[in-house]
C-alpha cells in the first residue's frame, strides 16, 4: 500500500525483495521484501510482528534501516532502506579476494553491527554475505540485512530438511541443532575467510564431502597464501573454532586488535585525540620526550579516524591543520628519542661484550646472547621489527630462566642489566609495530587527498 514495485532484487531463504518507489510526491526509493506467511511457523507470525516493532526501533549506520512494514492475509511486506551496491557475495566474487586493509575495514562495520546488536541481545543467526549488503558501489559501506529474522525460523523443515546454506552455518547448528548467539561469531570468521581467501573453509564439490568437512574435528587450516598478518590470521583461527566454547567470546572479538573498534571512526574520535593531545603537550613540557611522543602517537590514532568521520569540508581542513602541527613535533621528538635510544644501546656494548666473555663456558648463555644481537641487527633492517620482536621474545624466554639460576657474583650483575636493556628494547618494538600496523587507516585516507606527512605519522616511531 502507498509503493509501486518495480524490479526484483533478489531472493533468499525466506523471501524476495524488490526495489520500489513511493506514491507520495517523494518518490522515495526503497526495498520491499515480502515474506510468505506460510513460510513461517504458525505460532511465530504473531511473534514476528511483535519482533519487527522492535526491528524498527533500530538505527545503526550498518544495519539496514527498517522504515515501516504491512501485512495482507499471504504476506508480510517488511519496507527497508534501498542499498544500491549489491550484496556482499557478489562484491566479494567480481574482485575474487579482497585486500587485507579493505576486509579489515568491512570487519570493523560488520563488527559494531554486531556489538549494537549484541548489546541488545539479539542475534542474527543467519550471518553470510548473501545478507551483508553495500550501500552503494563508490563508497561502499556495509549494511547487515536479513536479521532477527532467523529466531523465528528453524533451520530445519517440517521434513526435516537444512534450509539456508550450510556453508556459513556453525558446525553446532548442522550437528547438535543446540546452538545460541555464539554461531554469530562463527559465521563471521567464515565470511572473512571467503573474503580473503575467495571461497569458504568448507568448499565442497559434492555434498558428501560437505558433511564429512562439516562432521569432522580437524582444525580449520588458513591457506599460506595470500600473506596476511598475524593478527589478521590469529583473528580467523579463534572465529573458526568449532568448539562454542572454546571460540572466541563476543567480547575478545570486538577488542581483538585485528578488528579494534576503539578506532573505528565515530563521533568520539575527535574527543579521544584531543584529549591525548592534552596529555601529550604536558609530557612534553614536562621533558619526557618518550611519554609524549608516544601519547602523539596515540592520539593520531585517534585523529585518522576523526577525519574519516568528518564530512564537513571546513571543519576537516581545520583538524588537519591541527594534525599537522602535532606531526611536526612529533617527529622532532622522533629524533630527539631515537638518539638517546642509540645512546643507550651504545653504552651497553662494552658491558655485553663482557658477559659475552664471561658466558663462554656456558653454551646456553652464549647461544640466548647470540640471538639477541641478531635482534639487534634485525632492528636495523627496513621493516626487520617484527622479526626483531620474535627474537627478543625468543632470547628473553632463555635468559630469564637462566638468570633465575644463576649463582650471585659479576656474571649475574651483567645478565641481570642485559636483560632489562632487552625488555625495554623488546618493549618499544611492540610499540613500533602497533603503528605500523595503524598505517593501513592512514593510507584508506590517502583518498581523501589527506598529507604524505600525516600518513607517515602513523608509522611515526
Ligand atoms: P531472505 O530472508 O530471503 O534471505 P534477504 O533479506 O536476505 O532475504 O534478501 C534477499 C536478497 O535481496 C539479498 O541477498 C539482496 O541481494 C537483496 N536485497 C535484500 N534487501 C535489500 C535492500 N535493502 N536493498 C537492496 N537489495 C536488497
Ligand atoms: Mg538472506
Amino acid at each position: 500500500d502507498g509503493f509501486i514495485l518495480t524490479e526484483r532484487l533478489g531472493s533468499g531463504t525466506y523471501a524476495t525483495v524488490y526495489k520500489a518507489y513511493a506514491k507520495k510526491d517523494t518518490r522515495e526509493v526503497v526495498a520491499i521484501k515480502c515474506v510468505a506467511k506460510k513460510s513461517l511457523n504458525k505460532a511465530s507470525v504473531e511473534n514476528l510482528l511483535t519482533e519487527i516493532e522492535i526491528l524498527k526501533g533500530i538505527r545503526h549506520p550498518h544495519i539496514v534501516q527498517l522504515k515501516d512494514f504491512q501485512w495482507d492475509s499471504d504476506n508480510i511486506y517488511l519496507i527497508m532502506e534501498f542499498c544500491a551496491g549489491g550484496d556482499l557475495s557478489r562484491f566479494i566474487h567480481t574482485r575474487r579476494i579482497l585486500p587485507e586493509k579493505v576486509a579489515r575495514v568491512f570487519m570493523q562495520q560488520l563488527a559494531s553491527a554486531l556489538q549494537f546488536l549484541h548489546e541488545r541481545n539479539i542475534s542474527h543467526l543467519d550471518l553470510k554475505p548473501q545478507n551483508i549488503l553495500l550501500s552503494s558501489l563508490e563508497k561502499p559501506h556495509l549494511k547487515l540485512a536479513d536479521f532477527g529474522f532467523a529466531q523465528h525460523m528453524s533451520p530445519w523443515d517440517e521434513k526435516h530438511v537444512l534450509r539456508g546454506s550450510p556453508l556459513y552455518m556453525a558446525p553446532e547448528m548442522v550437528c547438535q541443532r543446540q546452538y545460541d548467539a555464539r554461531v554469530d561469531l562463527w559465521s563471521v570468521g567464515v565470511i572473512l575467510y571467503e573474503a580473503l581467501f575467495g571461497q569458504p573453509p568448507f568448499a565442497s564439490r559434492s555434498f558428501l564431502e560437505l558433511e564429512e568437512k562439516i562432521r569432522s574435528n580437524r582444525v580449520i587450516e588458513l591457506p599460506l597464501r595470500p600473506p596476511l598478518s598475524r593478527d589478521c590470521r590469529d583473528l580467523l583461527q579463534r572465529l573458526l573454532e568449532r568448539d562454542p566454547s572454546r571460540r572466541i567470546s563476543f567480547q575478545d572479538f570486538f577488542a581483538h586488535p585485528w578488528v579494534d573498534l576503539e578506532h573505528m571512526p565515530s563521533g568520539e574520535s575527535l574527543a579521544r585525540a584531543s584529549a591525548l593531545v592534552v596529555e601529550a603537550v604536558k609530557k612534553d613540557q614536562e621533558g619526557d620526550a618518550a611519554t609524549a611522543l608516544s601519547l602523539y602517537c596515540k592520539a593520531l590514532d585517534f585523529f585518522v579516524p576523526a577525519l574519516h568521520y568528518e564530512v564537513d569540508a571546513q571543519r576537516k581542513e581545520a583538524i588537519k591543520a591541527k594534525v599537522g602541527q602535532y606531526v611536526s613535533r612529533a617527529e622532532e621528538l622522533k629524533a630527539i628519542v631515537s638518539s638517546s635510544n642509540k645512546a643507550l644501546l651504545r653504552q651497553g656494548t662494552s658491558a655485553r661484550d663482557l658477559l659475552r666473555e664471561m658466558a663462554r663456558d656456558k653454551p646456553r648463555l652464549l647461544a640466548a646472547l647470540e640471538v639477541a644481537s641478531a635482534a639487534m641487527a634485525k632492528e636495523e633492517e627496513a621493516n626487520g621489527e617484527q622479526d626483531a620482536l620474535d627474537l627478543y621474545q625468543h632470547s628473553l624466554g632463555e635468559l630469564l630462566l637462566l638468570l633465575a639460576a644463576e649463582p650471585p657474583g659479576r656474571r649475574r650483575e651483567l645478565l641481570h642489566t642485559e636483560v632489562q636493556n632487552l625488555m625495554a628494547r623488546a618493549e618499544y618494538l611492540k610499540e613500533q609495530v602497533k603503528m605500523r600496523e595503524s598505517r593501513w587507516e592512514g593510507e584508506t585516507l590517502d583518498k581523501e587527498g589527506l598529507s604524505e606527512s600525516v600518513r607517515s605519522s602513523c608509522t611515526l616511531q
